[in-house]
């Protein structure tokens, strides 16, 4: 049995990939072409990219209808789909609230040995609190109702100026989805593979084992409480700090998890997170972390945005969406 690790920064982020099979040549070249499709989808679906489908799309859309191609008007149904499954809450075209919360360009992280892409127009903003005259105006052009997809004619035409798609709640996990893909395909029945670390896809188990055990930490120290649908958690003792709150057995599902600590920022001694409530118009407050295991790893990062969003209020809602849908809500959140 052979074992192979790869690696590959896209998507503002570090994915990775370890394999499992007879040939490790057969195995490194399924891995490359994987990844090579992450970075194809960057291309295609960043709208930190001029050059991709989405920027071509926010740039134009508004003035006439749009003809895209046929993988990203499907991801858009998706999308549009999964909106009216979370009653709104998966929402993306929160683009002009994510800029007015200072949470618009990719995060510095990158490492200096990142491609610098033609996406160097967009660098990250600086976290801080709108005036309300800023929300109100980004409220305006927020919903998806101001996009129209148009399947006969494979169009997307926006209702009015200033609306905007980001499909960062849901772009790494399609990549992910569609990498994994490409794994199978190739014949790897033994794999994992995320996406810095945020959402997570198993294919088959590891040699050894049953299943890939992958751990959520806790998001922070502090005092808090779990919902879970068909997921154990162990709450860990005051003293210790950052033990895993649950390990989830994966086999053929993918998992994703949100939290606000992704990217916030503080003002005033209060928290603001990057998931904005697309009801309020500001960083959602209803849980400091969410995680959802699904067959489709695109789902997944879709609703566990969804369920950060919406915290306990929605946690039964999402957990009905799909059968077998397993999720995990730790709220107790310091945030705003
Ligand atoms: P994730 O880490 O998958 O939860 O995605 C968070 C990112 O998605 C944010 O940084 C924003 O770019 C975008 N976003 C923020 N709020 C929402 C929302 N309510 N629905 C969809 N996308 C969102
Ligand atoms: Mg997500």
């Amino acid at each position: 049995m052979q074992t192979i690790t790869l690696a590959r920064h896209a998507m503002a982020t570090r994915f990775e990939t370890v394999l499992h099979g007879a040939d490790a040549a057969a195995l490194r070249a399924a891995g490359e072409e994987a990844l090579d499709e992450i970075d194809r989808l960057e291309n295609q679906l960043s709208l930190y990219r001029p050059g991709s489908e989405i920027a071509r799309l926010n740039a134009r859309a508004a003035r006439e209808p749009v003809r895209v191609s046929p993988e990203l008007f499907a991801l858009l149904q998706q999308a549009q789909r999964l909106h009216a499954e979370t009653d709104g809450a998966f929402d993306i075209t929160i683009a002009p609230l994510v800029r007015c919360w200072g949470f618009m360009g990719e995060k510095r992280s990158n490492p200096p040995s990142a491609p610098e892409g033609p996406g160097a127009g967009w660098s990250e903003q600086k976290g801080r609190v709108p005036s309300d005259a800023e929300l109100a105006a980004a409220r305006a052009v927020v919903g998806m109702a101001r996009v129209q997809l148009d399947a006969q004619h494979r169009t997307v035409r926006f209702a009015r100026e200033g609306v905007m798609l980001d499909l960062g709640a849901i772009g790494k996990g399609y990549a992910v989805e569609r990498a994994t893909n490409i794994l199978r395909e190739a014949g790897v029945i033994s794999g994992l593979l995320h996406g810095g670390t945020s959402t997570v896809c198993a294919i088959g188990a590891p040699p050894d084992a049953d299943f890939w055990n992958v751990a959520i930490d806790l998001p922070k120290r502090g005092a808090l409480s779990f919902v879970s649908a068909g997921l154990a958690t162990s709450r860990p003792r005051k003293s210790e700090t950052s033990l895993p709150v649950t390990t989830i057995p994966l086999r053929d599902e993918s998992l994703s998890v949100s939290a606000a600590s992704g990217r916030q920022f503080r003002q005033d001694g209060k928290t603001y997170g990057h998931v904005i409530d697309p009801r309020t118009g500001r960083p959602a407050k209803g849980a400091q972390l969410a995680a959802v295991v699904l067959p489709s790893a695109t789902e997944a990062d879709a609703l566990s945005t969804a369920l950060l969003t919406l915290g306990r209020a929605g946690h039964e809602r999402i957990a009905g969406l799909r059968p077998g849908l397993k999720a995990l809500l730790i709220t107790g959140s310091e945030t705003e």
